[in-house]
């Protein structure tokens, strides 16, 4: 996970509204695919020099693309919340295993 890169003078503010990154002419990166977008929602194609409009979504101090990105990104959360949470079952089972083989081998 990167850390933000939009910090720059204000970074001894807790966080900062997405919102007011954007009006205040931040570049933003969407939190799931890293997208890079310039304020007010816009982003530059380079090769038709047009602005690409972007359907951006705001959530607390975290900035996605699209709405697809956002639920793309709290999918992998999810999905890795489930892998650590089988691994915490399966250390308790090896560390119970531990136990047992001391418990029998004294
Ligand atoms: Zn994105």
């Amino acid at each position: 996970m990167p850390t933000c890169q939009l910090g720059g003078q204000n970074a001894s503010q807790p966080f900062i509204p997405a919102k007011t990154h954007i009006n205040g002419g931040w570049w933003l990166g969407c939190n799931h695919c890293g997208t890079r977008y310039e304020s007010y929602g816009r982003n530059r194609d380079e090769y038709t020099d047009t602005d690409i409009s972007l359907d951006l979504v705001i959530n607390g101090r975290v900035v996605y693309c699209s709405a697809d990105c956002m639920i793309g990104h709290e999918a992998e959360v999810a999905s890795r919340n489930a892998k650590f949470e089988e691994f915490k079952v399966r250390a308790g089972e090896a560390r119970a295993d531990v136990t047992f083989t001391e418990f029998t081998g004294g």
